[in-house]
Parts: structure tokens; C-alpha cells; sequence
């Protein structure tokens, strides 16, 4: 028999025994190694090795230089993170299968934090590409140099969740010094993902008689890129700026959050570095010839729109699918109509 190494512990008098017997009681076959107690002990700064090593990238390829064009999107994207309250700015750029790059920032508000990562995502998502091949991550706090730290780059649980989502095999590129990065897949940051099979959903799509106003549009084509696999309710919002600019959002439901479409449609606009948001369209359900105003519009959102755009005209759609405008004075009232009643 070959030699046995056992790891002492509660119970290892009868575990030594049994392995005495099965060494034919040759006990100098087994040795005893003290157990090792310091690995339960809590620890203050995450294990140097808490990112499996990357898979090694060739030095100077078509693979690099696109995941280096990427990195420096998440570096530019950044500098437009909305972040008072904890002052560290994150910066995501993804690339979908059509070779498009879409970028997003971190939004803080009162009601609530969109990271980067699911603003990237819904940037992406509220214009059809639903297909992500690659993300990249630049973190780092408020008027300090980049630490270029993986660990410190490295997304979220719920956001790894959500990407895992999007597509298991999706590269994670974070930086690694200046000049260095590092490309892990989701599926290796995420070893036992959380996974359950629903059913797809089409959501209703935009038809003609809708396009009077362009920000209705918008709207209207959001709801239909919103992604649902729960709920089966699309939600499409779409903001205009002062200068006339137009962004969408759409509802995205992952197993980890919930993004809301007027929350992204406004993150949108914030990590295009435009704030003055005039106009606010919103639309939810499965009519294809008109909407409603969403069922799940609750006080995040209100928060969110008074906090983003006090002064904005928010449209919304009467029970006959006619886009109304309302003030944000309206609004206190008007929720408590729209808030389902407990009970
Ligand atoms: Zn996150």
C-alpha cells in the first residue's frame, strides 16, 4: 500500500484506527500533521489568489489589442460615474458578437446603486444586442491614481450573477498594472452559478401608429429589447437632454437584481456625461398597439426621476394608450393611485 498522509482533527483517533486496519497496522506508513486552524479564522483582506490565474494572452495579438481598446472604453467610461456617496468611480465596456462597444458607469442615488456592469449591459440590451462576448472593468476611487489592481476591478457577486446570465463564456478583462491586464471568463469567477430554465419571451414589438413623438418611439422600441424572463412584463423608458439627445432603457431581470428601464434610460444619459434631462417617456406591457404605464413604477423610480430630472415632463400613457404629460408635482398622488393596495 502506498503511503497515507492524514490530517489530524475531532474524530482522528477513530479515522487513524480505521486507516491502521486498512494499512495493515503498518503505522509508519501514516503520519500526523497538526490541523491547520488559522484557515477558519476570519481575515481582514481578501486571499491574494481569490482570482483563478488568467489565462495566458498572447503579448501582441488581434485578441489583446481588442481587449486593450475595451479596458481603455472602461477607463473613459468612468470619469462619468455618479458616485456621491461612496466616491469610487467604476468604469464598464462591453463588446457584443457584432463588434459594437457599449460603455456605463456607476449611477448613485438615494433609492438605489446601478453598478457599471448592469449599465453597460442595459445600454446594450436596450439597443437589441443582446449577444456579449467581453467586458472590461476600471475602478478606482475619486481623485486618486488607478490602483490597476485585479482584485480590485474584479465585479461583483451580483453582477458576476448577471453576466453569468448574459453568457457563461463571456471574457472578464480587469487590469493588472498599468499596462497589464488579465482575461478570466465569468463562468471561472463564478464556479457554481446559480441556474434555473425559464421560458423566453417575445415582448411585443413597435408598431407604426406610435411614432408621432420620437421620444415615444424610443420608449416603445426599448420596451420591446426589454428582457423579462420572470415577470413576462417588458418595460421600455426612453430620456431626451436639452440639446435634444435621445437614451434608451430597458427592464432587464436577472436571478441578482432587477434593473428598472427609467433607471437605466437615465444611467444611460449620465454616463454620456448629459444631465439635463427635459423629457421622460416610460411604457410597459404586452399590448402591441398600446401601452400602459408600468405596473411596477414604485418610489425607487420616483426617487430616482426627482433626484435625476426634477424639472422633467414625464410622459406616460392613459388607459387608452395615449402618451399623457405630467409634471413631476403630479407624481405623489398620481403613485399612490398606481401603488398596489396591501391586502
Ligand atoms: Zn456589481
Amino acid at each position: 500500500m502506498s503511503d497515507l498522509t492524514v490530517t489530524t482533527g475531532p474524530g482522528f483517533s477513530t479515522l487513524h484506527n480505521g486507516l491502521q486496519e486498512l494499512a495493515g497496522n503498518n503505522s509508519s506508513t501514516i503520519q500526523e500533521i497538526p490541523v491547520q486552524n488559522e484557515v477558519f479564522q476570519k481575515t481582514e483582506t481578501p486571499p491574494a489568489d481569490v482570482l483563478k490565474p488568467a489565462p495566458v494572452v498572447s503579448a501582441d495579438s488581434e485578441e489583446t489589442r481588442t481587449y486593450r481598446k475595451l479596458l481603455d472604453a472602461a477607463t473613459d467610461a468612468r470619469l462619468n460615474a455618479y458616485a456621491p456617496t461612496s466616491h469610487y468611480l467604476v468604469g464598464a465596456a462591453i463588446l457584443t458578437k457584432s463588434g459594437k462597444i457599449y460603455t456605463g458607469c456607476n449611477t448613485e442615488l438615494t433609492a438605489y446603486a446601478d453598478h457599471g456592469e448592469q449599465v453597460a449591459i442595459g445600454k446594450a440590451q436596450a439597443d437589441g444586442e443582446t449577444e456579449i462576448v467581453a467586458i472590461a472593468l476600471q475602478c478606482g476611487s475619486e481623485g486618486k491614481p488607478l490602483g490597476f489592481k485585479p482584485e480590485s476591478n474584479a465585479p461583483c457577486g451580483n453582477c458576476r450573477q448577471a453576466l453569468f446570465e448574459c453568457n457563461p463564456d463571456l471574457k472578464v478583462i480587469l487590469p493588472n498594472g498599468p499596462e497589464g491586464m488579465e482575461v478570466h471568463t465569468v463562468r471561472d469567477l463564478l464556479p457554481v452559478a446559480y441556474q434555473r430554465k425559464r421560458e423566453p419571451w417575445n415582448n411585443p414589438q413597435v408598431v407604426e401608429e406610435h411614432f408621432s413623438d420620437p421620444l415615444v418611439e424610443e420608449a416603445l422600441i426599448a420596451r420591446s429589447n426589454a428582457r423579462v424572463p420572470r415577470s413576462h412584463y417588458p418595460v421600455g423608458a426612453a430620456v431626451e437632454t436639452a440639446d435634444g439627445r435621445i437614451f434608451r432603457g430597458s427592464k432587464i431581470e436577472a436571478s441578482s437584481f432587477s434593473s428598472q428601464a427609467e433607471r437605466l434610460a437615465m444611467a444611460n444619459a449620465i454616463s454620456q456625461g448629459a444631465k439635463d434631462i427635459v423629457r421622460i417617456a416610460i411604457v410597459g406591457g404586452n399590448d402591441p398597439h398600446k401601452g400602459e404605464t408600468p405596473l411596477n413604477m414604485t418610489w425607487d423610480s420616483f426617487q430616482a426621476i426627482a433626484q435625476v430630472a426634477p424639472n422633467a415632463v414625464v410622459l406616460l400613457p392613459d388607459e387608452t394608450g395615449e402618451f399623457i404629460a405630467h409634471s413631476m408635482r403630479e407624481f405623489p398622488s398620481f403613485l399612490v393611485v398606481n401603488t398596489p393596495k396591501p391586502g
